[in-house]
């Protein structure tokens, strides 16, 4: 079996407030393996993104990771002086936002960012830099790269600073690159060409994607794994393939439902009644209890834990041999 080149274990992290402490993640363990990658969906507030943000360090306070453990390639590294964890991003982990303008400067030349970013982390001359700047922009598709790499950030498009975003990620051949959201801002037409440029990018270079989105179509064209997220865990995780078409989670087959298919001419909207519960009003028991046509007593008092099915694992009591046999 492939060593994880990410591996998330019993993570928590909490936000303090002036009269509680709310906990956004609540103890959820996965892995990515080289090459993989791992799609993490599920509505807005479910933690997708603050697990993202923990992994590379960024929970601002009051937020802290409160328990669990984060490896990088076998090294600990939630625990990492702000210093230590600031040269692991960037250099070990490559990370693409939504809006390609928050990782650009746009008082800057694209190429000068990205030469000052690959000798950052690499120990090549300017022209050495510049050279792999221009390879790297051939890579992600930047037509005249030689051209282009002198040009401004306002004078690209969004689907084109996306690229260069992508570019400035895998600089310094990371081992892993968070994605959040990296398609959302993005035209229709530029999103799938992004989505591949992500998955071909992650295949070529052994590179492990964790890739954060609220569409689970992105998702089904990009992914080899995907976590569900509901209100700061995993409900069911395993092989994209799988749980699309046998979701076994309540909310996943609620959300599988939601996927608006090419194929058919039916458009399979289905929603889910209810919303998302906010932190500071998750229920006992199962947190998706109250928007579960399945739900029964134990729900409401016990959390349900991952267990296995085949290559998937589902947080749901159904699932529980302990409910078959009082069931029985
Ligand atoms: Fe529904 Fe109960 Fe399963 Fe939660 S544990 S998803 S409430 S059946």
């Amino acid at each position: 079996m492939t060593a994880a080149v990410l591996s998330v274990r019993n993570l928590q992290v909490e936000f303090a407030t002036r009269h509680s402490t709310l906990r956004a993640i609540d103890g959820i363990s996965f892995d990515i393996a080289k090459g993989e990658v791992l799609g993490v969906v599920g509505e807005s507030g479910a933690g997708k993104s603050v697990t993202g943000l923990a992994v590379i360090g960024l929970i601002d306070p009051p937020g802290r990771i409160a328990g669990g453990q984060i490896h990088l390639s076998g090294q600990r590294i939630d625990d990492l002086p702000p210093e230590q964890m600031r040269r692991i991003r960037g250099k070990r982990i490559g990370m693409i936002f939504q809006d390609p303008l928050t990782s650009l400067n746009p008082l800057y030349r694209i190429g000068d960012q990205l030469v000052e970013t690959i000798r950052t982390h690499l120990d090549l001359s300017e022209t050495g830099a510049r050279k792999r700047a221009i390879d790297l922009l051939a890579e992600v598709g930047i037509a005249a790269p030689e051209k282009r790499i002198d040009a401004y950030p306002h004078e690209f498009s969004g689907g084109m600073r996306q690229r260069v975003v992508i570019a400035l990620a895998i600089c310094a051949e990371p081992e892993l690159i968070i994605a959040d959201e990296p398609t959302t801002a993005l035209d229709v037409s530029v999103q799938a060409q992004i989505i591949a440029l992500v998955k071909r990018l992650g295949r070529d270079h052994g590179t492990a994607v964790m890739l954060v989105t609220h569409d689970m179509g992105v998702i089904a064209e990009t992914s080899d794994r995907v976590a569900v997220m509901y209100a700061g865990r995993i409900a069911e995780i395993g092989p994209v393939r799988a749980v699309v078409q046998n979701p076994l989670h309540p909310y996943a087959r609620g959300l599988m439902g939601a996927i608006p298919t090419l194929a058919s001419d039916a458009v399979r909207l289905v929603q889910i009644p209810g919303s998302m519960p906010r932190l500071a009003a998750i229920p006992p028991g199962c947190s998706f209890n109250p928007r579960c046509a399945l739900a029964f007593e134990r729900c409401r008092i016990d959390r349900p834990e991952p267990i296995r099915q085949g290559a998937q694992a589902v947080a749901c009591h159904l699932f529980d041999a302990a409910t078959k046999d009082t069931a029985a």
